[in-house]
């Protein structure tokens, strides 16, 4: 066997792993007993050993080194080479009793972080945090950087981004947008929500969700709905691609929004090849291109006001008392600004902030500049630089968020590029199908997918996040398509 088609053979190996731990997970959230628990940790421990010692393996070494070398290879393949190598040579780095000690301090942290948001006391989860910091910087120094010590970990989720190019980006977000949200607030018409007042049965919730996932053109008969506690998607494997997401009886926009987002992360990947997948390449181009692909679907079309004027009637057809309601009146109602403690409840203004507080604040720790016993009291101080509030308790404020617990450094700028690449994007988008709005207006999705599919999701993993962007749109990150597009959306919302 030569050695493309023996990496190939070893690359599916892997593949079929990880979609067998991906179908325990999805099994784990939305089916599985209470009482399966442990018995499910001890499987899902043994599935994720084989595939990385598959991953990491001295054969996948060998393939990887000849392939580097030969020539002739596929743009796809090349691609897998070229991500592969890079991992694996991140992964090899780290000794093997290191990722088995800094297992048991994660899943220590995270029962830790758990209780201390529980009684919304920092202190309880401070000393686990304060090793996992620990670990952290010992793994990027394995992983080793060239400026700063974080710009290690935010290649793990961001592949080329560094701490100095996020600055750069995050100056001019700040500088604009930090007093366009105070313009909003003081001299803005902030519109009404009480057309959203009242009770509504989740039954119908979950039917409305699943339409609209039909609307966008996520294929149900390679994916699945199915509820959780915090919604997410998850690959299976080739043609089944499922989507989850909850219900809230008083607030359904809250549950339409999470099935939109979700079902654009699913779009992406039910619109890759089979190949792809078996290639290693199927989990997008980056954490914040897989990002930019939800955001898309949720806010530049779900919250937007072609949407609504063609969703309208449809909503009325599951919840009659929208049958008169204009839906200018329901846009508007969709898009209130409103600065909030919580990160995952933030609208489009707010959200960049909480991203921006939290990326000042980890690399700061992993720089040792910050210390752990100084952050409550940091994040409130820049909450209220960024958003003018301050949380009531550290429940609300610096233990609201579970990536720390589980040693994700470096994953929250994600979100962050996930918005700017979604604007940038949509805005190449918009100049190449100018009848855009129309089309959505009246329900024609066709276009938009077909163009997400060309230009974006049949490409999954082959280019780096850099090379994508500026494949797509001729330049790399410009911060400035999110600046206007929100500056522009929301000075005509509340009338500036
Ligand atoms: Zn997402």
């Amino acid at each position: 066997m030569d050695s493309l088609t023996a990496y190939k053979a070893h690359l599916a190996e892997i593949a079929k792993l990880h979609s067998a731990q991906a179908l325990l997970g999805w099994d784990q959230h939305t089916h599985m007993p209470k009482k399966g628990v442990t018995a499910r940790a001890q499987v899902a421990g043994k599935l994720s050993k084989m595939a990385f010692e598959l991953f990491v393996s001295d054969k996948m070494g060998e393939y990887l080194e000849e392939l580097e070398k030969k020539d002739g290879l596929s743009l796809e393949e090349k691609a897998s080479v070229r991500r592969v190598g890079r991992d694996y040579r991140r992964h090899q780095a780290i000794p093997p009793a290191l990722i088995e000690e800094f297992t048991i301090a994660r899943s220590e942290a995270q029962s830790a972080w758990v209780k201390a948001r529980e009684i919304s006391d920092f202190s309880v989860f401070r000393p686990h945090l304060e090793k996992i910091i620990d670990y952290v910087r010992r793994f990027a120094d394995y992983f080793g950087y060239e400026e700063e010590p974080y710009d290690a970990l935010l290649e793990e989720y961001e592949p080329g981004m560094t701490s100095e190019r996020l600055r750069e980006i995050i100056a001019p977000l700040r500088n604009e947008l930090v007093p366009f949200l105070k313009r909003l607030i003081d001299d803005g018409t902030k519109p009404s929500a009480d057309v959203w007042k009242g009770t509504f049965d989740v039954e119908t919730q979950r039917s409305l969700a699943k339409r609209a996932l039909e609307i966008i053109g996520y294929d149900f008969s390679a994916g699945a709905l199915d509820d959780v506690a915090h919604p997410f998607t998850t690959t299976i494997g080739p043609g089944d691609v499922r989507v989850t997401n909850r219900y809230l009886e008083d607030a359904p926009l809250s549950g339409l929004f999470a099935a939109l987002h979700e079902g654009g992360h699913a779009l992406y990947n039910q619109g890759m090849g089979e190949e792809l997948y078996y290639l290693l390449l199927a989990d997008g181009a980056s954490h914040g291109i897989h990002e930019s692909q939800s955001r898309m679907i949720e806010n530049q079309i779900g919250r937007s006001r072609p949407f609504w004027h063609f969703f309208q009637p449809i909503l009325a057809e599951y919840f009659p008392q929208f049958t008169n309601v204009d839906p200018d009146v329901l846009y508007r109602s969709a898009n209130i600004v409103e600065p909030s403690f919580i990160r995952v409840e933030a609208d489009e203004v707010t959200y960049n902030f909480h991203i921006m507080l939290r990326f000042e604040l980890e690399s700061g720790l992993i720089e040792g500049s910050i210390k752990v016993s100084d952050l409550p009291d940091l994040w409130n101080e820049a909450m209220e630089r960024y958003l003018g509030i301050t949380p009531p308790d550290d429940a609300h404020g610096v233990l609201q968020d579970v990536h720390w617990s589980m040693g994700s450094f470096g994953y929250f700028p994600s979100y962050m590029l996930g918005n700017l690449y979604a604007a940038q994007i949509f805005a190449r988008l918009r100049s190449d199908l100018p009848e855009l709005d129309e089309k959505i207006a009246s329900g024609d999705f066709e276009p938009l997918l077909s163009w997400l599919r060309e230009n974006v999701h049949r490409l999954g993993g082959i280019y780096d996040p850099n090379d994508l962007i500026e494949r797509i749109t001729g330049e790399g990150l410009n911060p400035s398509y999110f600046v206007s597009y929100v500056t522009d959306k929301y000075s005509e919302i509340y009338r500036l």
